[in-house]
């Protein structure tokens, strides 16, 4: 060896493994038993992990995206990449999860077991003490911390790796910024790098979502495969959309499958359930030799071309690897679930879950449809009755000095239809008892809400032998149905008694979201109830009825909300005070529920 040769070996630094990651964990990285396929790590099983870990590797990256349904690997790559990155190229890691107690499980099931194991880390790891716990690392001149999603541990020492779990998640929304900011002094200098690894959001789409921006940022890569039959490349998608948005391919079966009432016979979808090419319609079994085939053919095909070198996210759906009868028997129960009670949240679950794709929450408003109603206000000023009326009824909502007050009538001859009479503010509780006395509605058919100074509302209740009644949310309240003798679920109680200065006053509590929804569907014109308006109907009225609308607070969970704070509402108020007080009389229908839906 010459002289400059023998000087140059002194000097060459040791080499770290450039192998792809994936190479180099085939020897170096044992799942443990948490993992449904345990033992040295095999790249092949989950194919599109590849392009993933390529992008972690990639010095000119500096954020992957991975949208992910579960069970496909997205946390796998976390665990797999950090042990890389600890022998191969290391800096400052933080592994951001959901909750302390994700982080705790996590460590101890899943990544702590496989540094352990991976001996090239296990020959760097401190003993368990203050330099080593079940959720941080120091290696001397870096460190490995695992923490949860909060604003007080995003705030500490630079990052150069950074691990984002399940950004999707409500209590993301606001600690994201902060979370990534971390990486900032190695983002300056080309050496930071983001993995963001989440299912697909819930989401309405006026305020978005951390996980939906990210994802979009990226080239979003979809996991695509090849047709056996016309050998074009299309989506391994559950349901795959042509540019009308009509379903082209994917997960198919029987539509004789569909019963008369909507619902799905799951058996029937089970046994003709088979992949259909977007393309040419070809057919495919629900195999293994399926899913292998695919598992040779699959690339991710970008469908934003113009994001930047820098970002790339990458979309999988469970059909990669989850048989498609499983998904399809999971889909057809979500829909009749759906049909036979109105809750969607199995259907939000399969889509963001499994299918990988976010679920757009819509915003709910009232659609006014004002028709010729044929009178106005003067018609029935002097207390006259509408045809065929069965009753009448006052609902007043009581503000700090002054009232709102709907006066309407109900008819039943020719099915339900309501007919309001006069709306409109009141000053004095003199007028409040004259306009009663105009409008000729009897005393038991006057109500109060109680929500707001209730002794004031007593008092006027002893005085004048009206009712109280108490709103709530979405609740129901358990009674015996007189009809069937059944227990049901009521969406008003039965009445209560409240002490005013010795004399009893009457007073219900009842579900205002329940009765918005029915007002809101007699207002949009659909179902039986008919809901009149004069043709010169208070357009503050109108307005009142805008100011909520109804918005999914959790999963399925829908609740009517103020449009902006403080907007007026009386009227969708006293409106739907009104259709309570005519169900509690039997005046409409109420189907009732058993208790247990
Ligand atoms: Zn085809």
């Amino acid at each position: 060896m010459s002289e400059v040769a023998k000087i140059l070996e002194k000097w060459r630094l040791p080499r770290p493994d450039r192998s792809p990651i994936y190479e180099w964990a085939r020897k170096h990285v044992v799942l443990p038993e948490s993992y449904a396929t345990p033992g040295p790590f095999n790249a092949k099983l989950t194919p599109w992990l590849l392009p993933i870990f390529d992008a972690l590797q990639d010095p000119l990256v500096r954020r992957v995206h991975f949208r992910k349904a579960v069970q496909v690997g997205g946390t796998l790559v976390a665990d797999v990449w950090i042990p890389w990155v600890i022998v191969n190229d290391p800096g400052p890691i933080s592994w951001t999860m959901q909750t302390e107690d994700m982080v705790e499980r996590h460590a101890k099931s899943r990544l702590n077991p496989i540094l352990e194991r991976c001996k090239p880390v296990s020959l760097m790891l401190p003993r368990p003490g203050p330099q080593r716990t079940t959720t941080e690392t120091y290696f001397g001149g870096f460190f490995l911390t695992l923490n949860p999603a909060n604003l007080s541990t995003q705030q500490s020492q630079s990052i150069r790796y950074k691990v984002n779990d399940e950004i999707w998640l409500p209590r993301w929304q606001e600690v994201y910024g902060h979370a990534v900011a971390r990486v900032s002094k190695f983002e300056e200098v080309g050496r930071s790098k983001i993995y963001n690894v989440s299912q697909a959001p819930i989401m309405d789409a006026e305020t978005g979502n951390v996980e939906d921006t990210s994802f979009r940022s990226g080239h979003e890569g979809e996991w695509s495969v090849e047709c056996p039959a016309c050998k074009k490349v299309h989506p391994a998608a559950f349901a795959i959309r042509d540019e009308r948005g009509e379903i082209a391919g994917g997960v198919a079966w029987d539509r004789k499958a569909r019963r008369d009432d909507e619902t799905w016979d799951v058996a029937r979808v089970i046994e003709s359930v088979h992949f259909k090419c977007p393309h040419c319609q070809h057919q495919t079994d629900d195999s293994d030799a399926t899913r292998a085939a695919w598992k040779r053919t699959g690339r991710f095909v970008a469908q934003n071309a113009k994001a930047p070198a820098d970002v790339r996210s990458y979309r999988v759906e469970a059909v990669v690897s989850r048989p498609m009868r499983l998904l399809a028997e999971e889909w057809a129960a979500a829909q009749n679930h759906l049909v036979r009670t109105g809750d969607e949240t199995p259907l939000v679950e399969f889509r963001t879950k499994r299918e990988a794709r976010p679920w757009i929450v819509e915003k709910k408003t009232v659609s006014i449809f004002t028709t010729k109603s044929g009178y106005t206000t003067a018609t029935y000023a002097a207390g006259q009755a509408i045809p065929d009326e069965a009753i009448r009824f006052m609902a007043i909502d009581r503000q700090q000095d002054h009232w709102w007050v709907e006066v309407g009538a109900f008819s039943t001859a020719q099915g339900p239809r309501y007919r309001q009479l006069w709306f409109g503010r009141i000053e004095t509780r003199d007028q409040l008892r004259q306009l009663q006395q105009r409008y000729a509605v009897p005393d038991a058919c006057v109500a109060q809400d109680r929500g707001y100074r209730p002794a004031d509302v007593d008092r006027d209740c002893a005085e004048f032998g009206w009712r109280g009644m108490r709103g709530y949310g979405r609740k129901t309240w358990t009674m015996r149905d007189e009809g069937s003798g059944q227990m049901v679920n009521f969406p008003f109680s039965e009445p209560r008694v409240s002490d005013y200065r010795g004399g009893d006053v009457y007073y219900y509590d009842w579900s205002g979201d329940y009765f918005k929804d029915v007002l809101s569907l007699a207002i949009e014109g659909k179902g039986d109830l008919k809901w009149d308006m004069p043709e010169d109907v208070n357009p503050l009225y109108l307005e009142h009825l805008k100011g909520e609308h109804k918005v999914e607070v959790r999963t399925g969970v829908w609740e009517w909300r103020e449009v902006k704070s403080n907007a007026p509402n009386h009227g969708l108020d006293t409106s739907a005070m009104m259709l309570c007080m005519a169900t509690i009389a039997g005046f409409i229908k109420y189907a009732p529920q058993s208790p247990s839906v």
